[in-house]
């Protein structure tokens, strides 16, 4: 029997990367769709759909099931920390690292060695709640879902944790990396009743994946 499938992928940044990656293992849509407004996509294989949602999103969509498949940046997936999903790979795709930063001028070991409360700024509560912790460090969290950059340079909090890829925004904003806290790059997600369900197609897939993919 023929299921249909759902991919969620996210749009913005990571979307062409995704859609290359999709391409390399026969997936295609019309290129018109990536200019118009959709968030549903015919692929040429009629089982298979795309909707476009943001990044945040994707494993949310997965999670319930409405999505099959769903490509993930690890920052996100690692924030959600859902149950309804595996994670089956690595893309190895849209790389970038979390990093705490900091104005360049600020004594990062100085402030937490001083028992002053660190203020942290970041759109990754979990993710920076449970690294604080695991280092002892108390913090007060501000979460903000943009221009993080901003928060530091104007005194709203002592560091952020953000993504970086090249750093140029770091540098342009008087900006540095302390550390980086997770490695990023897509992950393949998948609903766990999809997988029970849907196996057949999906074995038929993941078989694509591991061929065409350095996985
Ligand atoms: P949104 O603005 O809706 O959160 P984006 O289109 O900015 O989404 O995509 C953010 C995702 O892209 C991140 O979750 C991350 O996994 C991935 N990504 C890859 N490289 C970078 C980068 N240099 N900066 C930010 N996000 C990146
Ligand atoms: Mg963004």
């Amino acid at each position: 029997m023929i299921h249909k499938l759902v991919i969620a992928l996210s749009k913005g940044r990571i979307l062409k990367e995704t859609i290359l990656l999709l391409n390399s293992i026969g997936i295609f849509f019309k290129k018109k769709y990536l200019l118009s407004r959709k968030l549903i996509l015919k692929t040429n294989n009629s089982n298979i759909k795309i909707i476009l949602v943001r990044a945040f999103d994707v494993p949310i969509y997965v999670n319930y099931g409405v999505a099959d498949l769903g490509i993930v940046g690890r920052d996100v997936l690692f924030e959600h920390n859902l149950k309804n999903l595996y994670h089956l790979t690595d893309l190895k795709i849209s790389k970038c690292r979390l990093s705490i930063i900091s104005k360049s001028n600020f004594d990062y070991l100085k402030f937490i060695n001083s028992g002053l409360k660190l203020c942290v700024a970041t759109k990754y509560i979990n993710i920076t709640r449970k690294y604080f912790l695991s280092k002892n460090i108390n913090i007060n969290l501000i979460k903000l879902s943009g221009s993080l950059e901003l928060s530091p340079l104007i005194g709203l909090s002592n560091i952020i944790v953000d993504l970086i890829d090249t750093g140029l925004t770091l540098k342009e904003n008087n900006l540095i990396e302390i550390k980086c806290i997770l490695k990023v790059s897509s992950q393949l997600i998948i609903n766990k009743s999809s997988l029970k369900f849907k196996n057949n197609f999906l074995q038929s897939i993941f078989k694509i994946f591991k061929k065409n993919i350095n996985l």
